[in-house]
Formats: structure tokens, sequence, C-alpha cells
């Protein structure tokens, strides 16, 4: 297991690095720096699963942070994957060293999570702010997993958690996925939407809440991805919790995704930039 050869500690913070939040009982979402983890399970049964792993550097904080809330020595019983950009899988190396647990992310994420592929390159030129005018500092190479990431199995459920299922969301990568629990429609929504705008550097700063599509300067398929959005608004979902930014809940919840879903052309969509095309913006 390696990482990318251009892998490296990204000097960046925002207010609510370090927080961790009840969502719900058993949904327990963490900020590591600019990125959110989940853990689902409850603290009583010492079930539960780890959602993304971070920025590259906080596999100690990871761990801290599952001890605090799960017992010394606790341990998830896998890690998913939404996706498998460096901010989602920074410390999966040392957490699957220190666990030794599996890790499953969705079929069409595995090239880039097994050293075959790379993602395309961040678009440094595209609308919007400085943190993609830096993008280009960010590790693109693959990470490789080997033989500890499987594929999700293909009829939605995930291997330790039935409650739950995942949902395809391309658009910001191939096989970006979403996880979703009918019985309160909570969402963890990875970075299919985000509910702070990651172009601004004093958004990503402040967390000031706000809903926007994916990642601008990471997003090659904005038609894929704006389908994504239509299809977890039409989920009607009580809570999620994103890639980015704050949990959101409720009425406002509701009505930004309407709104993001309606307008995504207008909200998400960059005016310019290498990966738009003319077919995306209406
Ligand atoms: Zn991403
Ligand atoms: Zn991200």
């Amino acid at each position: 297991m390696s990482y990318g050869d251009d892998y490296k500690y990204i000097p960046t913070t925002s207010a609510t690095s370090g927080i961790g939040l009840e969502v719900l009982p058993d949904l327990y979402c963490y900020n590591v720096k600019i990125v959110n983890i989940s853990l689902i399970g409850n603290p009583d049964t010492k079930d539960f699963l780890l959602v993304d792993a971070g920025m590259p550097g906080s596999a100690n904080e990871i761990i801290t942070a599952t001890e605090k809330r799960f017992g010394s020595s606790s341990r998830p019983k896998a890690i998913i994957l939404t996706h498998g950009h460096f901010d989602h899988v920074g410390a999966i190396l040392e957490l699957v060293k220190h666990w030794n647990v599996p890790v499953f992310a969705h079929e069409l994420e595995l090239p880039y999570l097994t050293g075959i592929k790379s993602y395309p390159d961040p678009d440094p030129t595209v609308e919007g702010g400085l943190i993609a005018k830096i993008s280009s500092l960010f590790p693109n190479e693959p990470i490789n997993l080997g033989e500890q990431v499987q594929a999700l199995p293909a009829d939605g459920t995930i291997p330790f958690l039935p409650a739950f299922h995942w949902i395809h969301t391309p658009g910001h990568t191939p096989g970006h996925v979403s996880f979703f629990r009918e019985a309160d429609r909570s969402l963890i929504a990875g970075d299919a939407f985000v509910t702070v705008k990651q172009e601004s550097l004093y958004s990503v700063l402040t967390q000031e809440q706000e809903i926007s599509g994916p990642p601008r300067y990471l997003t090659p398929d904005w038609t894929a991805a704006w389908n994504s959005v239509r299809k977890l608004e039409q989920l009607n979902p009580a809570v999620a919790i994103t890639g980015h930014g704050l949990p959101m809940e409720g009425e406002l919840l509701k009505s930004n995704l309407q709104k993001l879903s309606n307008h995504f052309d207008q909200i998400a969509i960059p005016d310019y930039g290498k990966y738009v095309k003319p077919k995306d913006l209406h």
C-alpha cells in the first residue's frame, strides 16, 4: 500500500476544525481541518463504520476522535468512501494499518484507489476564488490500497450497515457515492453537494452555511453532477452531512437543496473553466 508520489500535508484549516457534532444519536460528524468524516453507529454498541478518511497527516486525530466516542481501542468494522480525492483518503493508509479493517468504495472509483488512474488535474483557471487557484498544489496521483479496498456490493447494500444503502452520485468523480437511510432520511452526501462555498477561502475559514454544488476545481462532469443533485433532492433528506461545511437539516436543507437542484446551472456550474461544456449551461 502506498500514497501517490505527490502526497503531502496541506496547510489549510477552518473555524470548525477539530469539532465533532452528534447529528443524531448514531450519527457523528467530525471536522478534520476542512473536510468532514462521519462515524455511523451507536456508541453503546461499539458497532460502527467510518465514512471517509480526512486530510493527509490526520490519522492520529481521527483515531483520537473515534476512541473518544466509542472507547479506547475501539475500531470501525470498515471504512466506506464517498470518493477517493486526497482530502477524503488523506489518512487512510495509517488508519487501515492501525485498525486492519476493509475499505469499500464504488467499483468505478477503484482505479483511483489502486494506483491505476489519476483524477483529471484540478482546474486552477475555473471561475471562483482563491482555493481553485491553489488547487494545482493538491495531491492528485492515485493512492494504492491494493487488496484492502473492495467494491461496494452491486445491490446497493453496505457491508456491516444494513439500515443504509449507497446511491451512485457521479459527476464530481466517476464512482462518487452518497449514503442514505430511508427510516429517518439521513443522508451522507460526500461532495455531491456541500454546505459551504468551497471556492471561497473566506467561507471555508468561517464555515458560513451556504449550499453549493461540488467543489468546482475538481469536478469534471457537470451534467452528471446535476443529475446526482436531482437524485438526492428527490430523496427529500431530513438531515445531510456533506464532505465540506456544517451538517444541514429540516426546512433549511429542503429549500436549499430544491434551489440547488432547480438552478444548478446558475449556482453550481462555473461560468468558465476547462471542464465546462456549453451543453452543461442549461
Ligand atoms: Zn472531492
Ligand atoms: Zn472534498
